[in-house]
C-alpha cells in the first residue's frame, strides 16, 4: 500500500514512522522541513506540495492542528484538489469541527473525491505501538477500503456513521477525557494537602471505582515524574473541548459538568499553559491548591 501524510508533528511524525516500519510506502508533506528530513531519513518520499503528494499517493492522510489548516491544505494554490484522483482517499485524521468536515467532503464530492474522517485516541505511545483507537466517518466501502492500512496503526477500527460522525464522537471523547483528567487532579491535590501519599493513593484509585485513563497512566507516567513530556498540547485539548462546547449549543443542551471542567482548562490556558502538555492542567489545579504531586512525598508545599 502507498499512502501520503500532511502534519507529521507529535502524532502525524509517529503514524508515519509506524507505516514505515510496517513496510509502507510512505510519502510526506509539512511545513516544518526538519520533520520532514527526519522521515525521509527513515525511507519517506518527500513531495513538494499537497498536490505533489495526491498526484503520486492513491490515500493521504491528514493529521493538522485543526480543520480551517485542513481547508486551507484542500484549497491553496498547490493544494490536495490539484492533485487528487476520483480513485484516490483523503483520510482525515485531524480532530476536527464536524460540520465544516461536512462542508469539506461536500465541496470534494462535488468533484468527484473521495473523503472520510478517522480522528484518532490514544496518545503518542499507542501511535508508536500502533495501538491506537481510530473512529471513522465516511461511506461503509470506503472503510473497508481503507481498513488493513488503518489496522497498521489501530488496534480498535470503528465505522461511526457517515461523513462527520469521527470528528463528533472524537470530540466528545475528549471532553470526558478531560473532566476525568481535572477531576482525578483535584483529588489527587486534597488528598496531598489531606497528607496522603501520591503513590498509594493512585494504586488505590487504580484497584477502585475511581480508575480511569488519567488515573492509570497519565499521573504515573507525567504528573508524580513531574515529567510533563509533550505529546498532546493543552492548546489542541481546549481546542477539542471548544468543539465539543460549539456542538452542544448548536444543540440548545446545557453541559454542567463539561462547562465547570472547560473552564479551568481556559484558566490553565490563559495562564500561558498553551504550548506546554495537556497534564499541565493539573499544575494549574496544584497552584490554586498550593500542593505538589509528586512521587514519594507526603505532601510538598511550596
Ligand atoms: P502538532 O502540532 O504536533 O503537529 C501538527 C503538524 O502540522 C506540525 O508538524 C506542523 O508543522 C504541521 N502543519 C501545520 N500547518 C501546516 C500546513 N499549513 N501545511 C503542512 N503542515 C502543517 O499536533 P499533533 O499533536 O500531532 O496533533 C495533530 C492532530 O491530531 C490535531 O488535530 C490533534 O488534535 C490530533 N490528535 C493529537 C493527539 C496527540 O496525542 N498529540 C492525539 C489524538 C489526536
Amino acid at each position: 500500500m502507498r499512502v501520503g501524510i500532511i502534519g507529521l508533528g507529535n502524532m502525524g511524525g509517529r503514524i508515519a514512522t509506524r507505516l514505515l516500519k510496517q513496510g509502507v510506502e510512505v510519502g510526506v508533506f509539512d511545513v516544518n522541513k526538519d520533520f520532514v528530513q527526519a522521515l525521509v531519513g527513515l525511507g519517506a518520499t518527500e513531495a513538494e506540495s499537497p498536490a505533489d503528494l495526491a498526484s503520486k499517493f492513491p490515500y493521504v492522510i491528514t493529521v493538522l492542528p485543526n480543520v480551517f489548516i485542513v481547508k486551507e491544505i484542500l484549497t491553496g494554490q498547490e493544494g490536495l484538489m490539484k492533485g487528487l484522483r476520483p480513485n484516490s482517499l483523503l483520510i482525515d485524521m485531524t480532530t476536527s469541527i464536524p460540520s465544516v468536515t461536512k462542508e469539506l467532503h461536500a465541496m470534494l464530492a462535488a468533484e468527484g473525491l473521495r473523503m472520510i474522517d478517522a480522528p484518532v485516541s490514544g496518545g503518542v505511545k499507542k501511535a508508536e505501538d500502533g495501538t491506537l483507537s481510530i473512529m471513522v466517518g465516511g461511506e461503509e466501502d470506503h472503510f473497508e477500503e481503507v481498513k488493513p492500512l488503518l489496522s497498521h496503526i489501530g488496534q480498535n477500527i470503528i465505522h461511526v456513521g457517515e461523513i462527520g460522525a469521527g470528528h463528533t464522537i472524537k470530540a466528545l471523547n475528549n471532553m470526558i477525557s478531560a473532566t476525568t483528567l481535572a477531576a482525578t487532579g483535584e483529588a489527587m491535590a486534597l488528598g496531598v494537602k489531606l497528607g496522603l501519599d501520591p503513590s498509594k493513593m493512585l494504586d488505590v484509585i487504580n484497584s477502585s471505582t475511581g480508575r480511569s485513563f488519567s488515573s492509570d497512566f497519565k499521573f504515573p507516567t507525567q504528573v508524580l515524574t513531574r515529567n510533563f513530556e509533550v505529546g498532546f498540547t493543552l492548546d489542541l485539548m481546549v481546542k477539542d473541548l471548544k468543539i465539543a462546547m460549539n456542538m452542544a449549543e448548536e444543540e440548545k443542551v446545557p453541559m454542567f459538568i463539561s462547562s465547570a471542567s472547560f473552564q479551568l482548562w481556559k484558566q490553565a490556558w490563559s495562564n500561558g499553559k498553551g504550548n506546554e502538555d495537556h497534564t499541565a492542567i493539573v499544575k494549574q489545579i496544584e497552584e490554586m491548591f498550593d500542593v505538589e504531586i509528586r512521587e514519594k512525598s507526603i505532601s510538598v508545599t511550596r
